[in-house]
């Protein structure tokens, strides 16, 4: 049996000097099932990680998304290699950055005029203030996540330190319902800036839904911004503005644009971008460059190997065959997978008096057991193979039919061997 003792004493001395001993939510101890989980890993390579006491695991987190081609990929580790010998970050902006500007342009359809940033929220949160000062109005309209910048942390229930006046700034619509726009754009007339989402989350787009917001924003004089920090790269290398084609007018892109280098994109229509001169966007590491080489080397390698088709191929086989272990062992109301190929994500249904975490947490205990780094979603990269999708279905297939039994004998909190998982706060 895999046991966790490094990590956990780990755990107990970084706890007293980093809060929440990681430095994302998602990263942390509240995402993995008490004491029967790693909570610190040591390297990683190809789509494999390794963790402090030595266990190695399938990675079906990748860091959270960036990693879309596998670690240590060479073609963009020997990028970044070669720009060190040039300099990490300069006094004076370097030609790469319109290089790569070039080739986002070139994939992005409503891409004209590009900015850098270096998380995703930097690159939100710039949108949100080129549109307020394009529009010259103050709200905004918001459907999914898009950082953790006051504007929009405060329209969730993590909104500790976000003054009341921003909070009242910001306002929730909901996916596929455009009834939830429209009474913001009633509530809040001529005062709305933005409307920024994400393109696609967990659900399809139904009824034209990207287009009727697209309309709607437009008919109210309102900027309609795609967060594509997830999509972009993932759905398509011009993101899910290209495969919908619904062209917004600014966009932000993160994640997955250098494999991993902390890097992320403000794009937009230019007489929109123009005015970007005028706002206050501007930081020390706009410009570094090991993430803006390993960006361009990333995207020329998504084109040159055909990435993004071999990830939803790669990923529609998992998806589906993850679906038919469901009904198979008859967890149809338990356990669904939504999202799209590229990037899946589990729901979990509160079943004969478990709830939907300890569910959850069963599933990944024994997934950790089997060699599989997993919290909810199947994030593909390059590097993963036939046969860790098979080596991961078989896994399911086990747990899933020893699910299917503890949750009818209302065993299940007895095979927990740990505390559930924690939810942090639901943003989707
Ligand atoms: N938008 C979306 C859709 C995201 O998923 C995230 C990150 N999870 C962000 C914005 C914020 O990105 P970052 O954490 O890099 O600031």
């Amino acid at each position: 049996m895999r046991k966790f003792t490094k990590s956990q004493k780990l755990f107990r001395k970084v706890s007293r000097i980093i809060p929440l001993a990681s430095q994302t939510f998602s990263k942390s101890y509240l995402q993995f099932i008490k004491g029967w989980a790693p909570l610190f890993v040591s390297h990683a390579k190809g789509a494999a990680i390794w963790d402090v006491d030595g266990h190695r695991y399938i990675d079906f987190i990748n860091a959270l998304l960036p990693v879309i081609l596998g670690y240590q990929y060479p073609a963009v580790d020997e990028a970044i290699k070669k720009q060190l010998q040039k300099g990490i970050v300069l006094s004076l902006p370097s030609p790469l950055e319109a290089e790569l500007a070039e080739l986002l342009i070139k994939h992005i359809p409503c891409a004209e005029m590009v900015r850098f940033g270096k998380n995703g929220s930097d690159v939100t949160s710039g949108a949100i203030r080129l549109a307020r000062a394009v529009t010259g109005r103050e709200h905004v309209a918001v459907c999914g996540y898009h950082g953790w910048h006051d504007w929009y942390i405060g329209s969730t229930t993590r909104k500790l330190g976000v003054p009341r006046s921003t909070q009242s700034l910001t306002h929730k619509f909901e996916y596929n319902n455009i009834k939830s726009l429209e009474q913001i754009f009633r509530r809040h007339k001529n005062q709305v800036a933005a409307v920024i989402m994400e393109p696609m989350s967990y659900d399809e787009p139904k009824n034209n839904f990207l287009r009727k917001v697209k309309a709607l924003a437009h008919k109210h004089g309102t900027l309609l911004v795609f967060d594509e920090v997830i999509t972009g790269f993932r759905f398509d290398l011009g993101g899910a503005q290209k495969l919908f084609g619904v062209t917004p007018d600014l966009a932000a892109f993160g994640k997955s644009m250098a494999n991993g280098m902390p890097i992320a994109a403000l794009v937009g229509k230019r007489r929109y971008m123009e005015k970007v001169k005028d706002i206050f966007y501007s930081f020390t590491q706009g410009g570094e460059l090991l993430s803006i080489a390993a960006a361009i080397a990333t995207i020329k390698e998504i084109e040159r190997r055909k990435v993004i088709p071999y990830l939803w191929k790669l990923g529609g086989i998992l998806q589906k065959s993850t679906k038919a272990l469901i009904r198979r062992h008859g967890l149809e109301g338990t356990i669904e997978v939504k999202g799209k190929p590229v990037w899946q994500v589990f729901g979990f249904h509160e079943t004969n008096g478990f709830s939907d975490l300890e569910i959850k947490s069963y599933v990944q205990q024994e997934l950790l057991q089997r060699g599989f780094l997993w919290f909810g979603s199947h994030n593909m990269s390059f590097a993963h193979t036939k046969r860790d999708i098979d080596g991961i279905l078989r896994a399911y297939d086990e747990i899933f039919e020893r699910l299917q039994i503890l949750l009818s004998t209302k065993q299940l909190r007895r095979a927990l061997r740990g505390k559930p998982i924690t939810n942090i706060f639901k943003v989707r």
